[in-house]
């Protein structure tokens, strides 16, 4: 439990920025908003600070956590996407790129260079020359396109150095490699610190409030019915606009408003496993192909030990089609298997399903091209491109688009709402940083424990220090094996709206997404740990640490069914 001069710290920490639910509540039943979001994802978080750094008044409502939609759920690459270009899609490759730079300078702690590599194999001793072409022509293209904002081109490498990156592969394999430039983020984080901001600038949140109706009075003004997941009180809230950026579920609220389901949106699904780094061993990303299919996966290599090793390595993502239920896609057999059989052509440590550690899986909302129409095809093939539309009685729904372009979509969709406001107020995100972003600059020579902090919370580092200077046991470590500390629990109940233990193992940590098993071992110590601050009693700790337990459990029983099987399984 923490202890009582935890609580008494707790008190004194700077309370801005603080994501406080109960407030947000009770302004969501007392005030008229200029604009009301629906999603906490990225996309509707990126919305609502726009609206509100636009002098609007605003408010974001999601039904679960945030970003405990396909926002925690993605590679995490902010990237322009090398395949989109092959695909011809220039634009955007273009704008994707222009958004990767605003966000290593917006984000500066949470937003980190990556290299990437694309081997050039041999088959039989011979290179294909037309394909070692291809891809250098590609490689400029990306660099024309934006790459080189990044401050670096791309480079042609021999086949030693190219071995040296990834050493589980055959060294006999490579002809050479194309190394370029991209970058990562913890994706739930960014979420975060978008919304930290927002609340900043004073965004009225709460999360764990589900959108239920909406209806719209004769002048126009909107009243959205919430109902709040724990006490199942219903609030109806009031605003002039409402932005619908429910990603998958975006028909869903489109029905609430336009009285019919419009089927615009086609799931795709894409599973990625982390493995331990040892099976990999690959200090930079990695492209490999997958055998028998046109695709290619990443392979990434996840939390640095400093020198030169790292602690895991992620592999994903596929792209299919998902007929199942969208609140519950699962990583399968199929999904394991399909990703297993492209590492284990590619290195020679023979990685089984028993090597994989944890695995996420999620939904790309991609749009339909035209409302209704059914496309065929593969959904890998569907553009990324989002799409911004307004209702009849003015709802606007933006849908699609990347982790990547979530600013850009929240842009295009607040100057939807200023067109039905009649207002003129220009969007102010571009140089805008993040919380925790601004004057951040990583302490020279830290400790693991400083880097881990300060690319996590940047400037906001500090509170996690005064957290644990307070109570030195907080420095301790939540998750064996794993870099967290507990502090970093705590700071997600008092300042990051942490309601569930689930937030805080899959999304305010990573923790689930690294190693499942070691999180499900200290779960219950972690639940009584941020007991106090829930008022939670004994019951609602056991009753937190079983759901979550529970939860692994069907992740689990869902990776050992084919997918087939699985959907059956759920109707
Ligand atoms: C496997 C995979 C890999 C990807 N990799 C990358 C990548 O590396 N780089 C990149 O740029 N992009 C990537 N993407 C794309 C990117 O992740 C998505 O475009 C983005 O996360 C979508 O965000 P969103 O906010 O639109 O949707 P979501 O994150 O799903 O948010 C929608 C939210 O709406 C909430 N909601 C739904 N109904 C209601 C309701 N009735 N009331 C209140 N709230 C509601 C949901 O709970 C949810 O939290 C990837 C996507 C996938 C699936």
């Amino acid at each position: 439990m923490a202890s009582s001069s935890t609580s008494s710290s707790l008190a004194s920490l700077a309370s801005d920025a603080r994501l406080d639910r109960a407030t947000g509540l009770l302004r969501l039943a007392s005030d008229t908003f200029d604009v009301l979001v629906i999603g906490g994802g990225i996309t509707g978080s990126g919305v609502v600070l726009d609206a509100v750094t636009r002098g609007l008044s605003t408010a974001l409502v999601e039904r679960d956590d945030f970003a405990s939609g396909t926002s925690s759920k993605s590679s995490k690459l902010i990237h322009g996407g090398l395949r989109y270009l092959q695909q011809g899609d220039i634009r955007l490759v273009y704008e994707a790129l222009r958004e990767r730079k605003r966000l290593r300078r917006n984000a500066s702690h949470l937003v980190h260079v990556l290299p990437f590599m694309i081997p050039i194999l041999s088959k039989d001793s011979v290179v294909s020359k037309k394909i070692a072409r291809a891809l250098g022509s590609a490689m400029w293209m990306y660099d024309l396109t934006g790459g080189w904002r990044i401050g670096k081109l791309h480079k042609r490498i021999n086949a030693d150095e190219a071995f040296a990156h990834i050493p589980t592969m055959s060294r006999e394999r490579f002809s050479s490699a194309y190394l370029y430039y991209d970058a990562e983020a913890d994706d739930a984080r960014l979420c975060i610190a978008v919304l930290r901001t927002a609340a900043q600038h004073g965004a009225v949140l709460a999360n764990a409030c589900t959108v239920v109706a909406i209806d719209t009075e004769v002048d126009g003004t909107k009243l959205i019915t919430l109902v709040d997941k724990y006490t199942g009180d219903k609030i109806v809230a009031r605003a002039r606009t409402v932005v619908n950026a429910s990603g998958v579920w975006a028909d869903d609220i489109r029905e609430l408003d336009e009285g019919t389901h419009p089927h615009t949106i086609r799931p795709a699904k894409g599973v990625h496993l982390t493995v331990p780094w040892d099976k990999v061993r690959n200090d930079i990303a990695v492209v490999i192909p997958v055998p028998g299919d046109k695709r290619s996966l990443f392979v990434i290599p996840w939390v640095s030990n400093g020198d030169g090793t790292y602690k895991y390595t992620y592999i994903g993502t596929t792209d299919t089609d998902f007929k199942g239920p969208v609140n519950d896609p699962q990583c399968t057999k199929d999904d394991i298997d399909y990703v297993l059989r492209a590492l284990n052509a590619a290195v020679n440590t023979g990685v089984t399903e028993s090597d994989v550690t944890a695995v996420w899986s999620g939904l790309r909302p991609l749009v339909q091209t035209s409302d209704g129409e059914a496309v065929k095809g593969r959904t890998a093939d569907l553009s990324r491109r989002h799409r911004v539309t307004t209702s009849p009685n003015g709802v606007v729904t933006v849908t699609g688009g990347k982790l990547t372009t979530y600013r850009e979509m929240s842009q295009d969709a607040v100057d939807a709402v200023m067109q039905l406001l009649g207002s003129r107020h220009r969007c102010s995100t571009q140089r805008l940083s993040l919380r925790g972003s601004a004057r951040f600059s990583p302490t020279k020579n830290a400790s693991d424990l400083v880097r881990h902090i300060e690319s996590r919370y940047g400037t906001d580092a500090n509170q996690i220090y005064a957290l644990i200077e307070s109570d030195p046991h907080l420095a301790t470590v939540l998750i064996e094996g794993l870099p967290y500390v507990k502090a970093e629990a705590i700071f997600a109940v008092t300042h990051e709206m942490a309601t569930t233990l689930d937030d805080v193992l899959s999304r305010r940590t990573r923790s689930r997404l690294f190693d499942r098993r070691a999180t499900i071992a200290q779960a219950g110590e972690v639940a009584a740990l941020i007991a106090p601050l829930l008022n939670w009693d004994e019951t609602r700790v056991a009753n937190e640490t079983r759901a979550f337990i529970d939860d692994c459990a069907r992740e689990d029983a869902a990776a050992r069914v084919t997918e087939e099987e699985f959907i059956n399984s759920t109707q």
